[in-house]
């Protein structure tokens, strides 16, 4: 099936309240505009070289999300224009991102992201990180970025039951943080977590942004 037929099949099983990001890394500017065409303006990269390119060549109302790992010293590229980026993981970054920002006069959307898989090798915060980050003069003073809400990825595994209590975790420490740090902000509303794997199961436990990439455009080579 192409592009346009996978993203139909997918957009049944999404209710209307979940984003869906299609997840276009190493895939070409074709493959992209297949979606576009189709409707489509969320897509996500996870290199910022390659974010960049595409942005400069596509459609300028694509919403571009980066996904990946980010290094403070890309953030100026992605700064006058990224719609949201999802893999904020450290003080120091944010600080980086605010400062861009406003170089930009422009708010940007982060997601933290919470380290919620068992492995050791994915990012993100531990939740004492990211409590010691909330209350940290520094992030009070930032102004210039906006946190939307919490990003995690589960273990690779085909575990399901280890998965499932892994978002579950990820939603407790959202729904906790909406109940208290971000009582009064309407716009902490982001739960981004599920890839093709594990979508369905990741919106049954509450997320309502998924990041789906090899069930749209298929396999990636690298
Ligand atoms: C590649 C990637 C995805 C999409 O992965 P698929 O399994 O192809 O859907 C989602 N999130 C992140 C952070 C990724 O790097």
């Amino acid at each position: 099936m192409g592009v346009e037929e996978n993203l139909q099949v997918i957009k049944e099983k999404v209710p209307a309240h979940v984003t869906l990001v299609a997840v276009s890394k190493t895939k070409p500017d074709e493959a992209i505009m297949e979606a576009y065409q189709a409707g489509h303006r969320d897509f996500g990269e996870n290199k910022v070289q390659d974010l960049v390119a595409k942005q400069e060549r596509l459609p300028a109302d694509i919403r571009w999300h980066m996904i990946g790992h980010l290094q403070s010293n890309k953030v100026k590229y992605l700064a006058p224009f990224v719609h949201m980026l999802h893999g904020v993981d450290s003080l120091k970054l944010l600080a980086v991102i605010d400062r861009e920002a406003e170089k930009c006069e422009r708010v940007i959307d982060c997601l933290l992201q919470i380290r919620i898989a068992l492995e050791e090798t994915k990012f993100g915060l531990t939740e004492e990180d990211l409590m010691q980050l909330l209350h940290s003069g520094a992030f009070r003073e930032m102004n210039h970025i906006r946190i939307r809400g919490l990003m995690g990825m589960a273990t690779y595994t085909d575990n399901s039951k280890q998965i499932r209590e892994e978002f579950r975790q990820l939603k407790r420490i959202f729904d906790r943080l909406k109940g208290s740090r971000f009582e009064n902000q309407g716009s902490f509303d982001q739960l981004s977590c599920g890839m093709s794997g594990d979508y369905q199961l990741a919106i049954e436990e509450g997320s309502n942004l998924v990041r789906i990439g090899s069930l749209i455009f298929g396999p990636r080579n690298y």
